[in-house]
């Protein structure tokens, strides 16, 4: 399944705005990479899996809240990969509760979702409680919320191609842990730079990407999400702007990544904060499965 990377598509956008900004916009369709594991994820979860098959394990374990795309993605990888899956969900008012699409979906793939309270799901990724889940499940192979770890951020260097680094000039990505950022800079060319725009509030990504990255590369940038208020918040203008670029364009975004990177993108090159001239490359990176369109 992942022995060799799909070819993926590439979608040129003619918005108004590009002719009088010389600036060109394309986008990377990664969201089609593969029919079930979608986006980045496919990218972040091909060496983990790898290793975990290697080493033996036959469950594989992680977390994310009621919507994540990690644990949609985790459940489908591990049922084509043969593992058995468990997901830790945040939320123990959810126990009792009918199952979103997301986690209808996960269970029928045969994953095992254990709900935890917030305050637990805070801790984690702390020594006792990751000890505690050894002990609970020594045959599951751990893997980080939002699926990040060095194993990520190498997978997902394999995003960008080496004609990506040739001819555009500028990266731009929606983050939410920055394991995928961290991997498009690592595989970035000479010359070009990267716009990462965050689906939370904060600059605590700064600390992690440095560290997936080293510290040798300067050419990035990450914004966070003042503009909408964080995660998982949205409003009416990008409903309607979502609306529109899949109406007129034919491109889905959905509210939490693509569609405020895409927005807030949009946004810069209006302002001005581009250079003129530049040949933009936006990795779109999925998410779609939580919004009820085409995965
Ligand atoms: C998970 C996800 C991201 C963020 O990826 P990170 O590696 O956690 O930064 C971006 N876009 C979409 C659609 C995602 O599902």
């Amino acid at each position: 399944m992942f022995a060799q990377t799909p070819i993926i598509a590439y979608q040129r956008l003619s918005l108004p705005m590009e002719s009088d900004s010389g600036i060109s916009i394309t986008i990377k369709r990664i969201d089609q990479v593969h029919s079930t594991i979608s986006g980045n994820k496919w990218f972040k979860l091909k060496y983990n899996l790898i290793k975990a098959k290697s080493l033996g394990y036959s469950q594989l374990l992680s977390f994310g809240g009621a919507y994540s795309n990690h644990i949609d993605a985790l459940a489908h990888a591990a049922y084509d990969f043969g593992f058995e899956s468990i997901g830790i969900i945040r939320g123990d008012e959810l126990a009792g509760r009918p199952l979103n699409p997301t986690l209808s979906r996960a269970q029928a793939l045969g994953m095992r979702l254990e709900f935890i309270s917030r305050a637990d799901y805070r801790l984690k990724h702390t020594d006792n409680y990751t000890t505690e889940l050894k002990a609970r499940y020594p045959n599951a192979y751990i893997i980080p919320e939002g699926g990040s770890n060095a194993l990520a951020v190498k997978g997902c260097e394999e995003m960008l191609t080496e004609a990506d680094q040739r001819n555009f000039d500028v990266i731009v990505c929606a983050v939410g842990t920055g394991g995928t950022f961290s991997g498009l800079i690592n595989a970035s060319g000479h010359g070009q730079s990267l716009i990462g725009f965050s689906a939370l509030k904060g600059d605590f990504l700064i600390e992690p990407v440095q560290g997936w990255t080293g510290s040798a590369k300067h050419n990035w940038a990450i914004y966070d999400d003042s503009l909408f208020g964080g995660y998982g918040k949205f409003n009416k203008t990008l409903e309607a702007f979502i609306e529109l670029m899949n109406k007129k364009y034919e491109l889905p975004l959905e509210p939490i990544y693509t569609g405020k990177a895409f927005y807030r993108m949009l946004a810069m090159i209006e302002q001005g904060n581009i250079a003129k001239g530049s040949r933009i490359l936006f990795m779109h990176t999925g998410g779609l499965q939580a919004f009820d369109r085409s995965k």
